[in-house]
């Protein structure tokens, strides 16, 4: 049986064993044998325990992925010491600490190369927090800021697309606690589940119905999707001109944001193309680049049309031929036709010479898989400041000089310039099953803030709840998860990363 931290997270009340949990505002009174509302705490014998594990994570692996033994009570450990050079503890677990003045649940002191640096370690209650969701799709799922829904509640909406990405931003304080109880629930919980790398179904009004999941490709109305674009239709135009050049007098390459035409473009103008009398929907905004060719849409390129043609007015006689070889294809390649004009100078589709199949067949080979991306965003609150330090602003300007490196389960965060500790994390970089929530409701996240002993002091911590990395792992020896690090993430206790 590990440390009592009952006096940490709570306090014992009265004689029938009932221990109140401070760990957040809903101070659950929690008999023995029972957990509190979130689940994610329980009176155990007398004793407040967290009840997930708490997170360790261990940089040196054996080839097999294995973790090397790093505890006493492993059969292969070797002996030596441990160090802020092997094992990092993760926030994950670790609890949280309440009313706010409290010291955070763990403040680990370790040595990293001759440097003696502290971590400060907690899990923070995020009520000012948000998920931002990159789809990889040139398909219209629905209008800038069209409300997504979960179960029919509002959880959030679409946001400003980006290249060859629609945007969801989802959760907020606004959902979490600004609308009804069951849209605080609903939005906490999809939030949840996003962040913990699940699978959720988003419902976006007058538009599509999706399934997105962090690493996934995104079903968009049933349909999985493949291909990101390989870029707009002027790019596309503009990477592959030299090899269409010779093999089609015409290629209009179909996009809802800028559908591209080949003879116009300026790619087009240095090859000396001449010009094909071409006249397009839609309006032209340079030479060469059209805009909104028809209406947005599951068709081509992003757009409504199944029927490529019907965005060709025509072609002026003066300029084209018959047998003029035009090509119209998607910017992902998947939908191409090759057409010849006839004597009317109308276009006949026709078998797509090899020479334009590979080039089609390029264009796919140069889209990246299609994804779904789940980036997390909280702002440190009271409770996270002030554990770390009695004066949280030293905290905020230590972060901003760098001197503090912040994590969020061992994973590299992006602090947002400008006020306040607002942090960015990618779930993929962080162990699965990182976070949480409270019924407030509220998402409960693992941060971590790492810097040398000597400049927590200089910042006002809280030096005199310090504990050895060696003391932890005694007392998690026998609970604690233990995480192989993920290679690609920086290690925290360094400075420059490496
Ligand atoms: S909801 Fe969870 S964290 Fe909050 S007081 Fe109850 S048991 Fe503790």
């Amino acid at each position: 049986m590990g440390i009592d931290r009952t006096e940490m997270f709570g306090a014992r009340e009265g004689n029938g064993g009932i221990i109140r949990c401070d760990a957040c505002p809903v101070l659950c009174r929690i008999r023995p044998g029972r957990t509190g509302a979130c689940s994610r705490y329980a009176n155990e014998d007398g004793r407040l325990i967290r009840t997930d594990a708490l997170v360790l994570a261990a940089r040196n692996a054996t080839e097999g992925g294995e973790i090397v033994p790093f505890l006493s009570d492993q059969p292969n450990w070797d002996g030596n010491p441990i160090t802020g050079k092997d094992v990092f503890v993760t926030g994950i677990g670790s609890g949280t600490t309440y009313p706010d003045y409290k010291p955070a649940p763990f403040i680990v002191s370790s040595d990293y190369e001759g440097v003696d640096t502290v971590t400060v370690v907690t899990e923070g209650i995020f009520s000012y927090c948000g998920v931002k969701v990159k789809i990889d799709t040139d398909r219209h799922i629905g209008s800038e800021t069209a409300a997504v829904r979960v179960d029919g509640e509002h959880v959030g909406h679409i946001t400003t697309a980006e290249y060859g990405s629609q945007m969801l931003s989802i959760g907020g304080v606004n959902h979490l606690t600004g609308g009804t109880k069951k849209e605080g629930n609903v939005t906490c919980r999809s939030m949840m589940a996003l962040c913990n790398k699940e699978a959720i179904e988003v419902a976006i009004d007058d538009g599509s119905l999706l399934i997105i999941q962090a690493g996934k490709a995104p079903i968009i109305n049933g349909l999985e999707e493949q291909r990101m674009r390989v870029g707009c239709g002027s790019a596309a135009i503009g990477i592959f001109a030299k090899q269409w050049f010779g093999e089609a007098d015409e290629v209009v390459v179909v996009d809802d944001h800028i559908t591209g035409v080949l003879s116009e473009h300026q790619a087009g103008k240095v090859l000396n193309m001449p010009p094909s009398g071409i006249k397009m929907s839609g309006r032209r905004s340079t030479p060469g680049r059209y805009f909104q060719v028809a209406e947005p849409g599951s068709g081509w390129g992003g757009t409504d049309i199944k029927d490529p043609l019907s965005i060709i007015e025509g072609f002026d006689p003066e300029v084209a031929w018959p047998g003029m070889r035009l090509l119209m294809t998607s910017t992902t390649g998947e939908d191409a036709i090759y057409c010849v004009l006839d004597e009317e100078l109308r276009p006949v589709e026709t078998d797509m010479p090899q020479a334009l199949k590979i080039v089609v067949g390029r264009i796919g080979e140069n889209c990246e898989p299609s994804l779904s991306t789940v980036l997390f965003m909280g702002g440190a609150g009271g409770s996270l400041r002030a554990g770390v330090t009695e004066n949280p602003v030293h905290l905020t300007r230590s972060v901003r000089r760098r001197l503090t490196r912040v994590t969020m389960g061992g994973a590299p965060v992006y602090v947002w310039p400008g006020g306040g500790i607002t942090a960015m994390v990618d779930v993929m970089q962080m162990p699965d099953q990182s976070f949480g929530h409270v019924p407030t409701p509220a998402i409960v996240a693992p941060i971590e803030f790492t810097l040398a002993r000597s400049d927590y002091a200089e910042l006002g911590g809280h030096t005199g709840h310090v504990t050895s990395l060696e003391d932890i792992l005694a007392e998690f020896s026998e609970t604690a998860r233990r995480e192989i690090w993920r290679p690609d993430n920086p290690w925290p206790l360094t400075k420059n990363g490496t």
